[in-house]
């Protein structure tokens, strides 16, 4: 099967996909965003752990 090598990250592309790579601000916007949504995880998890706790403690 043909592709196309990203010459950034090495990544292998679809003939004329562009990799998103090469888009600094996007890179960050999305590892930001990746960021919040773990952090959201996290608190989401953390709820749900004192939710059980009362639960088994009542
Ligand atoms: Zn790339």
């Amino acid at each position: 099967m043909y592709y196309n090598e990203c010459p950034y990250c090495g990544a292998h592309l679809d003939p004329g996909e562009p990799c998103d790579c090469r888009d600094e601000k996007e890179l960050r916007l999305k590892k930001r965003q990746a960021a919040e949504i773990r952090i959201t995880e996290m608190l989401e998890e953390d709820e749900r752990w004192s939710q059980e706790k009362l639960r088994i403690c009542c």
